[in-house]
Parts: C-alpha cells; sequence; structure tokens
C-alpha cells in the first residue's frame, strides 16, 4: 500500500524517534509498504516520521543512482546493491572530508540544495530479521544514510543551510505546508 508523505510542516518530521522493539505492530508490513511508497515517489531512501511515525526506522536504495555515469564502475556496482532497512540506528562515527552534495528530500518536493557532510560513516543498526549489524560506508550511499537519519532525530536537510538561503527558500517552503506545489505522489500537507 502506498502510504502519503507527510510534507514539510508536519509536527511529525520535528520529533525525536523513539526505538522500536520486535513486537512492534505489524513491523513487516510496515516496512513493505514504506517500499513500496518510496519506490512511487522514485525516492533512494524513506523515514518512518515521513509517514507519520516517530520511530528509529529507515530505509535505503540507492540503486536509481547506479545509472549515473558520472560514477566510478566500482561505486555503481555498490549502490545498485545497497538496499537495507535501518532499525533503531546509531552512528558510531563520521569521518574523512566533508563533501557538498545537491540533496533533495520527498517530504520537500521540488527544493534541490547543496548540503555538506562527512564522507564515511560507522552506523550500528537492527536490520529487518533484528539482527545487529556495524557497518561502514562511504560516498553516495553514506550520504543517504546520514540524511535519513537525520529524519529520525528530527533534522531535514534545510535545516543545514546557510541562514540566506534558508531566508530565500521560506516562502517555498510555506507553500509545500500548504500544499501549493506541483507533486506526483500522494502527500499530507499540514496546512492545507
Ligand atoms: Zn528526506
Amino acid at each position: 500500500m502506498v502510504l502519503p508523505i507527510m510534507a514539510y510542516g508536519s509536527p511529525v518530521l520535528r520529533k525525536m524517534g523513539v526505538a522500536i522493539n520486535k513486537d512492534y505492530p505489524e513491523l513487516s508490513e510496515l516496512i513493505s509498504n514504506m517500499k513500496e511508497s518510496m519506490k512511487n515517489a522514485r525516492g533512494v531512501g524513506l523515514a518512518a516520521p515521513q509517514i507519520g511515525k516517530a520511530i528509529r526506522l529507515f530505509i535505503v536504495d540507492t540503486s536509481p543512482f547506479s545509472e549515473d555515469e558520472e560514477l566510478s564502475e566500482e561505486e555503481r556496482e555498490i549502490l545498485k546493491n545497497f538496499n537495507k532497512i535501518f532499525i533503531n540506528p546509531k552512528i558510531l562515527n563520521e569521518e574523512g572530508k566533508d563533501w557538498a552534495f545537491n540533496e533533495g528530500c520527498l517530504s520537500i518536493p521540488n527544493i534541490n540544495e547543496d548540503v555538506v557532510r562527512k564522507e564515511t560513516l560507522t552506523i550500528e543498526y537492527f536490520d529487518e530479521n533484528f539482527e545487529k549489524q556495524v557497518e561502514t560506508i562511504n560516498g553516495l550511499a553514506a550520504r543517504v544514510v546520514q540524511h535519513e537519519y537525520d529524519h529520525i532525530e528530527g533534522i531535514l536537510f534545510t535545516d543545514k543551510l546557510s541562514s540566506l538561503k534558508k531566508r530565500l527558500l521560506k516562502k517555498k517552503l510555506g507553500n509545500i505546508s500548504k500544499g501549493i506545489v506541483d507533486v506526483d505522489y500522494k502527500m499530507k500537507f499540514p496546512k492545507k
């Protein structure tokens, strides 16, 4: 089932996500609905707050990036197969050089801005079988994980922009909250 994506301004996007356990009601159904919703919106990641649940869960599938011919063969291969569920994740370490990438967000349609983040991260999480994993991730895959991780902390990529950029985007963001935006997937707007 395709779930509506909560738009910018929805209070749930600002909540700190709470940890869940194996007995979280209908978890596998929730994950499969999130996958369907992400695909439907052509996203590479989706966090639970974006479908209205302030819990520590997000999904990532970077395979759409694997078509990008600007990337090395090696990176494309990694991105093609980076399809994971992160439950109760915890970033243990971020390192490497700062780099900018033009980010977007399914909750903030039609806005893309450069965001600076670290190149590499090490993350501990539980997979869909509630088995603990620890992984070190680089480059674009790390970028998507960092963006989604922010969601479960109540942070949006627009928070990371300069105050000038924020000022320039204020009207557009306000319009998104009101549903004044051209989008071709199902959304829920807080001020509509
Ligand atoms: Zn996002």
